[in-house]
């Protein structure tokens, strides 16, 4: 008798002596899990908003779409945009210096509510690109008219290979008057 009470006090003790350095060790534990969760969550959130702000659009629907006056069209080639040609009416900001640039984009597309990105082939720097100015939209306070932010499928070299118009005036903020059909 004497033996199984002093086992069950030794058990009680060890119980006890776990439950008290779980509550101990364990307290935060449940409130960081919390907030990783939470900051996990907003994160993903705020991506998906990112994400699901920018949509593609074909050279066909922005040839029908394009003379509408609340598109601009961002082409954030680098130097090729020089000697290729471009997009007419396209504004240019190129991908290497973009995220500097961010606040003069905005104005220069003031009362426009759809920007179109591209840069060559639409892949790596007219999306990143497009990202990056959801983003700091996202985070932005102050809400600035743009509504949708698109990527133009296959560039501006799917644009020239469709025999679309190509303009190659040398101004920075292409005006579009001297959009011809590529020959
Ligand atoms: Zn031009």
């Amino acid at each position: 008798m004497e033996y199984f009470l002093s086992l069950f006090k030794f058990l009680s003790y060890i119980l006890l002596k776990e439950f008290f350095d779980f509550t101990n060790y364990y307290f935060p534990f449940p409130m960081s899990i919390f907030s990783c969760f939470w900051r996990n969550l907003r994160s993903e959130r705020e991506e998906e908003m990112a994400a699901r702000s920018i949509t593609y659009i074909t050279g066909s629907q922005l040839l029908s779409l394009k003379r509408r006056p609340n598109i601009a069209i961002v082409d954030v080639r680098d130097d090729e945009r020089s000697y290729d040609g471009h997009i007419a009416g396209s504004l240019h900001f190129a991908s290497d210096t973009f995220r500097d640039k961010i606040p003069s984009l905005i104005q220069a597309a003031n009362g426009k509510d759809t920007l179109v990105f591209h840069c060559a082939l639409s892949q790596v720097r007219g999306p990143k690109c497009a990202r990056r100015l959801a983003e700091y939209l996202a985070e932005s306070k102050d809400d600035v008219g743009i509504r949708n932010i698109m990527v133009l499928e296959r560039g501006f070299n799917g644009w020239e290979a469709s025999g679309r118009p190509v303009c190659r005036c040398t101004e920075v903020f292409c005006k579009g008057h001297t959009e011809q059909p590529q020959q």
